[in-house]
């Protein structure tokens, strides 16, 4: 089976949307990649800290996801990252009330020693020296590095942000994120400033409104599936990135092509994800579900025009 390490933020979320609001509860973005990559058939580790405030059940959540945890450090006396969000009525921005790096502040991570040779690595949202410092520990070249991030990094952590974006294949990043990133306004043209930054694939993602993929002169749109109702977005982001990845590891494909099915994947799975507050859909999901929204996918998006 193939293997994909995983980087991120394990953590504590607390999250006001217009239809209620939670008081700690598990989230962080190596969490929700972890749990979408799950869907696929692979093996996958994260890489993370946590506090010893990080309760046991939230541990076995992911062994029971037959994700390795070897690489997740539990701080003795700390406590573990926390953010908060409110998200606006339209759903599709939001303001962070709260980010508390605790012991991610001076995290060093340690690639478990039978994953410096993954194929896959996912380096979710966290501090850029974290992802490098990941990357520095590969003894073989990944097929493929994703970089994930946020305005939050841009803003604290910029010329280091900028180091680790040289090294990677593929960056996923919102739309607003990809404006202050490359200072464009046109997506198009903050896709191929970002392209010159190194990655020679970027992922736009839009919220309820798909998903772009940017590839030197060859662009693919992904839709977002219209959803009844939408509770709560919050790891949307990383549950797409999580099933790009998870799919991407799976099938040993790098080309474009197959990459627009990793799109799908990773749109579908992020479907699911904004149905329930934080990670509760995405634990009682089914593999089955899975498989007949990727039919409704595939309806959405079909036409045939003769040419
Ligand atoms: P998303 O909605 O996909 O952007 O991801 C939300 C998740 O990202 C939440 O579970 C948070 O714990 C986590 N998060 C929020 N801020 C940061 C940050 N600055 N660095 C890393 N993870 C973060």
């Amino acid at each position: 089976m193939n293997k994909l390490l995983i980087v991120g933020t394990v953590a504590f979320d607390a999250i006001e949307t217009p239809f209620g609001k939670t008081d700690k509860i598990l989230g962080g973005a190596a969490t929700y990649i972890g749990l979408s990559a799950s869907f696929f058939n692979l093996q996958s580790a994260i890489v993370s800290v946590v506090g010893d405030d990080f309760p046991q059940e939230y541990l076995d959540l992911l062994t029971d996801r037959n994700i390795d945890i070897s690489g997740l450090e539990v701080v003795k006396g700390g406590k573990t990252f926390f953010w908060s969000g409110r998200y606006h009525n339209d759903l599709n921005s939001r303001d962070t009330l709260d980010t508390q790096l605790n012991v991610l502040a001076d995290f060093q991570p340690k690639v478990p020693e039978n994953y410096k040779n993954s194929d896959v690595v996912m380096l979710g949202n966290l501090h850029p020296l974290v992802q490098s410092g990941v990357l520095d520990q590969m003894t073989t070249k990944p097929k493929l590095v994703v970089l994930d991030t946020m305005n939050f990094w841009m803003d604290c952590a910029l010329p280091e942000l900028l180091e680790v974006i040289k090294r990677v294949d593929v960056i996923t990043i919102n739309d607003e994120e990809a404006r202050q990133l490359s200072g464009e306004y046109s997506l198009v043209k903050a896709a191929a400033k970002i392209q010159e930054m190194g990655p020679k694939y970027v992922v736009i993602k839009k919220g309820e409104h798909g998903a772009l993929l940017f590839n030197k002169g060859n662009v693919f749109f992904a839709p977002a599936l219209p959803l009844e109702e939408v509770f709560d977005p919050t790891g949307a982001g990383d549950t797409f990135a999580g099933g790009f990845a998870g799919f991407i590891t799976q099938s040993e494909n790098v080309s474009f092509e197959n990459m627009k099915n990793a799109i799908i994947y990773g749109s579908n799975l992020a479907s699911f994800c904004v149905e329930k507050f934080g990670t509760e859909r995405m634990v009682s999901l089914e593999k089955d579900e899975v498989v007949s929204r990727l039919k409704q996918f595939k309806s959405l998006t079909q036409f045939d025009i003769e040419l």
